[in-house]
Parts: C-alpha cells; structure tokens; sequence
C-alpha cells in the first residue's frame, strides 16, 4: 500500500482548526485524529484521581499508561482540564508517551483510509514533519477568546470574556514557551489566519492546496 497522505494543521486554541480539520476529513474521507484530545485525556484523568498534573513523575506514568477509549465521553473541554492540558504538554515524559499512539494513526488510518489529518500543536514539526501538507492555522488573540466565549458560555453563564481571554493566553504562553515541541509553525506550513477569513473561506484555501498535493501524488 502507498503511504497515506497526512495533512498537518497546528495553531494555537480557537483558531478554528478543529472545524476545518473536520470539514476536511469529511472532504476526503481520511480519518481525524484531534491530539490535542490525549492531552486533555491525560489531564482528565489525573484531575480524576486528584494527582498534581504539575507532578512530572504521575504524569508521565499517567500518559504511558493511558487509554484514550476509557475517557471517551468524559467533559474534556471545561477550563479546569484545558489548563491542566498544557501543564501536563509541557512534560517530556508525557509527549514521548503519546508520540507512537499520533504517528501510528498516521501511518496507518484507522479503516484503511487513503489519508489523515491531525490537529494540534506540534504536528508539522515532530509528530509528522514528513507530512504532504501542512497548515498552521492562527487568528489574533481578542478573536479566538470571543470564539471560545460564545462555545461556553450557554452552559456556563457566568463565564466572562474577559476571564476566557486571559486562559487562551496563559495557554497559548506555556504552549509557544515550552522548551519541548513547542507550538510553532513548520518552515513549510501555509499561514491561515482566520482572524478575517470566514471557515468557508478557509476551507476553500485548504482545499486548493491539498487539491494540488494531491494531484502531485497522483
Ligand atoms: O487543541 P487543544 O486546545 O484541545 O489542546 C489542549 C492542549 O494540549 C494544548 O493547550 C496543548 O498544551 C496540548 N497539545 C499539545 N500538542 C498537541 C496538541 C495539544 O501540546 N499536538
């Protein structure tokens, strides 16, 4: 068999990745992997059982140990796990213990499909630096906060924009910070910046590129 055709798409959180990645794979019919889900996972699942996510030691056990099935319909997304997800990204014992789980997705995608897409941080750089495509996808911080905002705030009405705002940059300072894998964009990754463009508008940009990748293939 060829090898699959992986598209990469980094950018920090709220930059509308997630949903491009989605629309994408729904595209092309490849599988989609949002990484960024282990490491909530790993976060949850620390917060569960009271551990320090802080703790280097426990969290890298935790990510060794982990098992993405069991924490399938946990609430990954509240603030507390968000924040704890980039404590625990910053451990390079955790991302070490991930990294196999994310490449053999690439290699080899779940129900035979031609290609993957993975979302994250670190994507175009260490999990798939040999990826076909890449897509660094950011957009200005006071956009993806009110992006952000809106997705919370009907199940948390207190929540204020201000307070979601503050989060995205402590996060995305730990993310771009850290010494291991930090958030950054591959030398060879398309700028999308979604701060004025619409997703359709996105998309549409996305796909040309792929579109031409693809037909290089062959
Ligand atoms: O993408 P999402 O916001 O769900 O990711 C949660 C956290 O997981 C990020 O803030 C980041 O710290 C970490 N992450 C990472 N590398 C990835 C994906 C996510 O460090 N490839």
């Amino acid at each position: 068999m060829d090898a699959a055709f992986v598209i990469a798409l980094d950018g920090p959180a709220a930059s509308g990745k997630g949903t491009l990645a989605r629309r994408l794979s729904d595209q092309y019919a490849f599988a989609y992997l949002d990484t960024g889900t282990l490491y909530r996972g790993v976060a949850w699942t620390m917060l569960q059982s009271d551990l320090d996510p802080a703790d280097e030691a426990r969290a890298a056990a935790t990510a060794r140990d982990y098992d993405h099935a069991a924490v399938e319909g946990a609430d990954i997304r509240t603030r507390a796990v968000s924040a704890a997800s980039s404590v625990v990204a910053k451990n390079p014992g955790v991302r070490a213990a991930l990294l196999d789980y994310q490449r053999r997705f690439a290699k080899a995608p779940p129900g035979g499909v031609r290609g993957a897409i993975l979302d994250g941080r670190d994507i175009g750089t260490v999990v798939c630096p040999d990826a076909a495509v890449k897509f660094f996808v950011t957009a200005n911080a006071a956009v993806r906060a009110h992006r952000r905002w809106l997705e919370l705030v009907e199940a948390r009405p207190d929540l204020t924009e201000v307070a979601v705002y503050k989060d995205l940059l402590e996060r995305d300072a730990r993310d771009a910070g850290r010494a291991d894998a930090p958030m950054t964009r591959a030398d060879d990754a398309e700028l999308l910046d979604t701060t004025h463009l619409s997703i359709d508008a996105a998309f549409a940009a996305a796909r040309r590129v792929i579109d031409g990748a693809l037909q290089r293939c062959g």
